[in-house]
């Protein structure tokens, strides 16, 4: 597929890159990427990526727009409250890019309407904010991009399969339920969704595109009260996983139990 004159101008700062050029922005627009969240992580990752051209965008996200996102979800605007987050992540995006086909999903991910979703995307940008869907989309098995995001403080990683560990390699399985305080109890700095999310998306044009090396097998943890990155080695040792080991014990999809928390960040 020949990119048309138009296409050559908006992409122009891609093509010119020597690791995309035109093959590359040919990658992107015909690559596949689901977004799980429209909230603080999902909301710059949808922006970035709509911008960069991927060609079919999904967003999963059962929510309404409410006031209190506004001060993180910039794919939203003042007159979204009461919409569904997902109809106002697509007007935000075909605002953007005409050459996006975004599709809209608003339910919340489930063990039973999971692997329906996501069959035909090839990378996930796991934008949520609780640990049941974060393991739900581990344990399906597909590339994703995994990130949370609470107070000051930021962490995302990668998975491939086959290549270096899962999200459950590191972290087994969630926390009891009200272990943890949830994104209402304890805040988030609004940019912090901007610097990670974008991080997503910079992960899935990298996989898309092949150009770089992948956060596959590390841990990137960002600190902002400190201003301070750090990139964590985790264990390569992934044959006793539940999940991806060669004997894995968890077979099946689980719904764990939801912790309270129905805002996105
Ligand atoms: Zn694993």
């Amino acid at each position: 597929m020949a990119l048309t004159d138009e296409q050559i101008e908006r992409y122009s700062r891609h093509i010119i890159l020597k690791e995309v050029g035109a093959k590359g922005q040919r990658k992107l627009l015909n690559a596949k990427v689901l977004i799980v969240g429209a909230g603080g992580l999902g909301a710059p990752a949808a922006m970035y990526l709509a911008a960069a051209g991927v060609g079919t965008i999904g967003i999963v996200d059962a929510d309404d727009v409410d006031l209190s996102n506004l001060q993180r979800q910039i794919i939203h605007q003042t007159a979204d409250i009461g919409k569904a987050k997902v109809k106002s992540a697509k007007e935000t995006i075909n605002a953007m890019n005409p050459d996006v086909v975004v599709n809209t999903y608003r339910e919340f991910l489930t063990s039973e309407n999971i692997m329906d979703i996501i069959k035909d995307y090839d990378f996930i940008i796991d934008g949520t904010d609780n640990f049941p869907a974060k393991f739900l989309i581990n344990d399906a098995k597909k590339p994703f991009s995994h990130a949370g995001i609470i107070r000051f403080k930021g962490q995302l990683m990668t998975y491939v399969p086959g290549e270096g560990p899962c999200y459950r390699c590191v972290f087994k399985n969630p926390p009891p339920k009200d272990a943890v305080p949830t994104c209402k109890q304890a805040g988030v700095i609004g940019a912090m969704g901007g610097v990670i999310g974008s991080l997503q998306a910079m992960e899935a044009i990298k996989y898309i595109t092949g150009v770089g090396k992948l956060l596959t097998g590390y841990l990137l943890t960002y600190d902002a009260i400190n201003q301070e990155f750090h990139k964590i080695k985790l264990p390569s040792d992934t044959d006793s996983c539940a999940v991806c080991g060669s004997h894995p014990t968890i077979t099946e999809l689980i719904d764990y139990e939801q912790v309270e928390c129905t805002d996105q960040i």
